[in-house]
């Protein structure tokens, strides 16, 4: 089975944090072990060359070693556990102080060159399964060494010591480690008790209730400001879904009159015997309602259509092609109204984008101006490039929209004049679909209008290349 990390972050945290610790802690006591050890071994050394020195000089007098060192046990009894000897300058012991039972110190190459060039030499050596340190220290005569006088002490004593810092060691880093763990967990648990209590209440917030928002603590820190982000959001999804009930609302309203329509003809029809010729009236008047329920149904597809449908597929869109043939569609609506309908090319434009999207985006404003132009008016279509943008508007000489409702007309179900509208077919999708399409495709559908003196439609689009 394969180690999972643990679930939760302050778990995670604590165990990092005294891991991190560990790590300290034991790299501490090493290093400050290490250089109790080195300490504790020096510290013997200037009272084991105060001892030579003693015994150097007597036997460099003359007077040979047992009598110093008995003087110097005189003064400080610990001399009595040291080992002493001398030896001539082949290395053949002169005398071996009792201590050393008959078996002399050894003597090492080092401490032998460092005493031809007068040096005296410390060294750490084993003798009877204990560590002893060593000294040799050259008595020099005319110039040269002619004797050695060597002296070691036992290491027990610093070696207890040391022990001991050891076993502190023992009972200390644990239990600091305890205690700093202890700790850690404690603030990693309460500085993320915010996020905890945070997750129960999104948790609790539902579709229904999304008017509910996450508590803010006012601190203005990290987990404040994801509180006001999680705000953020549930404030953009409470919009979006009123803006769907709402969308839902008025699309069922807008199926309700054609279908009630239908119902009500269909009804009188059956009442009573027709002749055939009446029953052909009311099948006709149906087929209306229901090419009416059928565009309705198609409008409400496009509408819900995501983004990414709407601009897909991708391909090279020549606007003049495009504006021509939709200017056929618009001439065979404009003819019997008696309103007037024309193109304008400036410089060719080519933009990238799915044809037959961008075919209906531009048909629905120019079924819009045919509309909405009473018979005489005129209806103009323009194509031209600027800068690195596509344009093509679509310009009447209607009624023209009051200001004020120039934004509202882009959004679904919206009908200004809603008699004149339902009369001529409209859902009050027509220019919401549009703006999906061309924002799809990375553009922008604009309205400049006057009430009175006509309105002009624009898409601006990306050009390609
Ligand atoms: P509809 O299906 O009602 O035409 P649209 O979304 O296409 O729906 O238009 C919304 C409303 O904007 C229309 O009901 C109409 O009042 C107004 N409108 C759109 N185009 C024009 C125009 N060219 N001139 C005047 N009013 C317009």
């Amino acid at each position: 089975m394969r180690w999972r990390p643990p679930a939760s972050i302050h778990t995670r945290l604590t165990l990092w944090y005294t891991g991190a610790l560990l790590t300290i802690l034991l790299v501490t006591s090493g290093f400050s072990y290490w250089l109790l050890a080195v300490a504790l071994t020096r510290d013997v050394d200037p009272s084991l060359l105060g001892l030579a020195e003693v015994i150097r000089d007597s036997v460099a007098a003359g007077h040979g070693a047992s009598g110093a060192l008995e003087a110097a046990v005189g003064l400080d009894s610990e001399f009595r556990d040291h080992f002493v000897q001398v030896v001539d300058a082949r290395g053949t012991p002169t005398y071996l102080s009792s201590r050393l039972e008959g078996r002399a110190l050894p003597l090492s190459a080092r401490a032998l060159d460092n005493s031809r060039a007068g040096e005296q030499t410390f060294e750490t050596l084993q003798r009877d399964h204990r560590q002893v340190r060593l000294v040799t220290l050259p008595i020099v005569r005319d110039g040269r060494p002619s004797e050695l006088v060597q002296v070691a002490g036992s290491l027990t004593r610093s070696h207890r010591a040391l022990a001991r810092y050891l076993e502190t060691l023992f009972v200390i880093v644990p239990l600091g480690l305890g205690l700093a763990a202890s700790g850690g967990a404690l603030m990693a648990r309460k500085a993320l008790a915010p996020v905890d209590a945070m997750s129960r209440t999104a948790r609790r917030i539902k579709a229904e209730e999304l008017s509910r928002r996450v508590e803010l603590r006012g601190t203005g820190d990290e987990l404040d400001r994801l509180a006001e982000m999680l705000n953020e959001m549930l404030a953009r999804l409470e919009g979006a879904f009123g803006e769907m009930r709402r969308f839902s609302a008025d699309a069922a309203h807008e199926l309700r009159t054609p279908l009630t329509a239908l119902k009500g003809g269909l009804e009188v029809a059956l009442r009573a015997a027709r002749s055939p010729e009446e029953y052909r009236q009311v099948l006709g008047a149906s087929l209306e309602d229901v090419d009416r329920l059928i565009r309705l149904a198609e409008d409400l597809l496009l509408v819900g259509r995501s983004r990414a449908d709407l601009a897909a597929p991708r391909a090279p869109v020549d606007l003049e092609q495009l504006a021509l043939e939709v200017l056929d569609v618009g001439a065979q609506l404009a003819q019997p109204r008696r309103v007037t309908i024309r193109i304008e090319v400036g410089e060719p434009v080519t933009v990238l984008g799915d044809v037959t999207a961008l075919q209906r985006a531009v048909l629905n404003l120019i079924e819009n101006a045919v509309k909405y132009t009473p018979a005489g008016g005129l209806v103009e279509l323009t194509v031209d490039r600027e800068d690195h943008s596509g344009l093509l508007s679509v310009r009447d000489t209607g009624p023209g929209i009051p200001s004020g409702e120039a934004a509202r007309v882009f959004e679904p179900f919206v009908r200004l004049d809603a008699a004149r509208s339902r009369e001529s077919g409209g859902a009050g999708l027509g220019l919401s679909i549009a703006r999906s399409i061309v924002v799809a495709h990375g553009g922008t559908l604009t309205l400049e209008t006057a009430l009175g003196h006509g309105s002009r439609f624009t898409i601006r689009l990306p050009a390609a290349g």
